[in-house]
């Protein structure tokens, strides 16, 4: 338990397992020594029925029970290695949006960067992405014919739409469009934020005000594609966040704002929220989390 988390939450997690090990192990004695079944591999120690856990926030948080995303037809992994895991709330988000715009775009694959750890926690190179509700997704472009091309790394926007590491690349707007889009109506994930750069977002709304946008996906779009107030600008990938999982606002919570200091933000990730709500924030004796080096949220 790398910070110390609440004991409320480690409790309730034993609990949870333990009653299920019990009943398993009822059923299915241990495999003598020597056995195949010994050597077959071990099951995993989490029962399949629990459901996925995003514990704390995305900037301290962890996961437990993350599915991974894997390379599709229409969803290709930035990194053979990377971080792929989630809650399944969110892979599933990222593999309906790219299975849309495949349909409505031949050819276009979603190209995807990190989304958590297995277990969650800090990730080198960002800031958050810790607890299941984090991705990072690039941006669609074309080719000099209209065509989608498929990079092999996110391109940075410059203000004239065009990739600043390859000139003829552009950004498209109608493929952008339809990915943000997509994430805000979908049916089984709710979009909490998409980080991107202020001129995306400006071109972006732009564009769908100017194609007759249904209000209320506008306006869920408006809401939730803001630049990050710190840190990475994101003018190379759209940063995607769920919501936390319904029943779970114990124990997920939302990452800290700028306005609240690191070490109201360290007292929250590590006391349960009962007790949280009663200690005044001048009071907190937990020092503050080690400011990281990365610009990458
Ligand atoms: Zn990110």
């Amino acid at each position: 338990m790398r910070r110390g988390w609440p004991t409320v939450f480690i409790l309730a997690a034993v609990t949870a397992t333990s009653g299920a090990f019990a009943r398993e192990s009822a059923i299915a004695p241990a495999p003598k020594k020597g056995t195949a079944a010994a050597a077959a591999p071990r099951p995993s120690r989490r029962p399949a029925t629990l459901p996925a856990l995003s514990i704390g926030s995305p900037t301290d948080g962890k996961l437990e029970g993350a599915v991974l995303l894997e390379n599709s037809k229409e969803i290709r992994l930035r990194h053979a290695n990377g971080a792929h895991y989630g809650l399944p709330g969110l892979v599933g988000l990222l593999e309906r949006s790219a299975k849309r715009l495949a349909a409505r775009f031949p050819g276009l694959t979603l190209h995807v960067g990190d989304l958590s750890r297995r277990e969650g926690g800090e990730l080198p190179g960002h800031k958050s992405h810790e607890s299941g509700r984090d991705a990072d997704v690039a941006f669609l472009f074309v080719g000099p014919d209209g065509e989608s091309v498929a990079p092999a790394e996110f391109l940075t926007v410059v203000d004239n739409g065009v990739a600043l590491e390859n000139r003829n690349y552009r950004f498209d707007d109608a493929r952008n469009w339809a990915l943000v889009e997509a994430w805000v109506s979908d049916p089984g994930s709710r979009v909490e934020h998409i980080f991107v750069a202020d001129q995306i977002r400006r071109r972006l709304l732009a564009y769908a005000r100017s194609k007759g946008t249904y209000l209320p996906v506008l306006h869920r779009a408006a809401m939730a594609m803001k630049q990050p107030s710190a840190g990475q600008v994101h003018d190379d990938h759209f940063h995607v966040r769920i919501s936390c999982p319904a029943g779970q606002r114990r124990i997920c919570v939302p990452a800290p704002t700028r306005a609240e200091p690191a070490r109201v933000k360290s007292v929250a990730a590590t006391t349960p929220v009962s007790i949280r709500r009663t200690i005044p924030a001048s009071r907190a004796l937990v020092k503050p989390k080690k400011e990281r080096e990365t610009t990458r949220r």
